[in-house]
């Protein structure tokens, strides 16, 4: 649980943002900054953010739906969104937990990924979802 990142407090309802500011969401994070972690998998080597998870509930979109892609491959389990505007990735709807979002630490307000200091690395290229 991470309720601090820098010199910035994590707040229950704390705002996120795509870099152009089109999208705006708002995540209950009442435990902070839970499980972040980096992955390997195809789209996560790509795109290098620090991904934290918050349960489906958990994120509101507050401006921007309009401008918000999604974009699918594999399975189409998952689901990517991102800012066709500026192309900064917010969030997505797991696939190896369809209950849940990760979302980008890097779009939270105020908050410095690289102040968390080194983070796991998860197992994307053998996913959980393709393991026996
Ligand atoms: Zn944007």
């Amino acid at each position: 649980m991470i309720k601090k990142v820098g010199g910035t407090e994590i707040k229950a309802r704390h705002r996120a943002s795509c870099h152009c500011g089109a999208v705006v969401l708002e995540l209950d994070l009442p435990d902070g900054i839970v499980d972040p972690r980096r992955c390997d998998c195809s789209i996560c080597r790509r795109k290098g953010a620090i991904v934290a998870s918050v349960p489906l509930a958990g994120i509101t979109i507050i401006e921007g739906e309009d401008v918000l892609t999604r974009y699918e491959f594999n399975t189409h389990t998952a689901r990517h969104y991102f800012c066709s505007r500026c192309g900064i990735y917010t969030h997505h709807q797991r696939r190896s937990n369809p209950d849940q979002y990760g979302y980008n630490v890097g779009c939270l307000e105020g908050v410095n990924p690289f102040d968390l200091g080194s983070v796991p690395t998860n197992d994307g290229v053998n996913h959980p979802a393709d393991r026996s």
